[in-house]
């Protein structure tokens, strides 16, 4: 038996590997899962949220919180940086408050998140917080995005909880809408 042979035989009888391996691949974050019949139709609620901010001369983005098994719909929100004056008046912050105080808890568990655009540290920190199920959201933000772009913090394994995602659900319809907005205030 050569050295190397022995330090593989003793790494092997110590465990190091049978240690080492699993606890690699739990660490990895769940796969990203497809979206169902109720996340395409509430996508459409959120697209017509992000339409409605756009009108309102805010960067058009929608959120929607449902039940996931329901389909009830327990909170929406549309951004209203500039009308509130609140750098946290986020979509889907809004969407999450109002959701926690329809239901009179601040756990969603059992609560789905659409959202038109991806998530910033701030929403994916609220995300976890707030123990949101699933997360479904349209278009990427490669600037500020938290939960695939710059960041995964929504399903970072090191966390104490991780939310199911689903991301680019109509993501197109998502990014036009913005795009739209900001060539009309380049425009103005
Ligand atoms: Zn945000």
């Amino acid at each position: 038996m050569n050295l190397i042979d022995w330090w593989m035989c003793w790494f092997r009888r110590a465990g190091v590997w049978h240690r080492t391996v699993p606890a690699e691949h739990s660490s990895a974050p769940s796969p990203d899962a497809s979206p169902t019949a109720s996340d395409l139709d509430m996508m459409s609620r959120a697209l017509a949220l992000a339409a409605r901010a756009a009108s309102m001369g805010e960067i058009p983005v929608g959120a929607i919180v449902y039940r996931t098994s329901s389909g009830q719909v327990l909170g929406e929100g549309f951004n209203r940086r500039e009308i509130d004056k609140d750098p946290s008046a986020h979509a889907e912050y809004l969407a999450i408050q109002a959701a926690c105080k329809a239901t009179g808890d601040w756990r969603l568990n059992d609560c789905t998140l659409v959202v038109t655009l991806e998530p910033c540290p701030m929403c994916a920190g609220l995300i976890v917080n707030a123990r949101v199920g699933r997360l479904v959201y349209g278009a990427s933000d490669p600037k500020a995005g938290a939960v695939r772009s710059l960041f995964q913090l929504a399903d970072d394994p090191r966390l104490n909880h991780r939310a199911r995602i689903i991301p680019g659900v109509r993501a197109d319809e998502c990014s036009s809408l913005l795009r739209a907005f900001f060539k009309s205030l380049r425009a103005k």
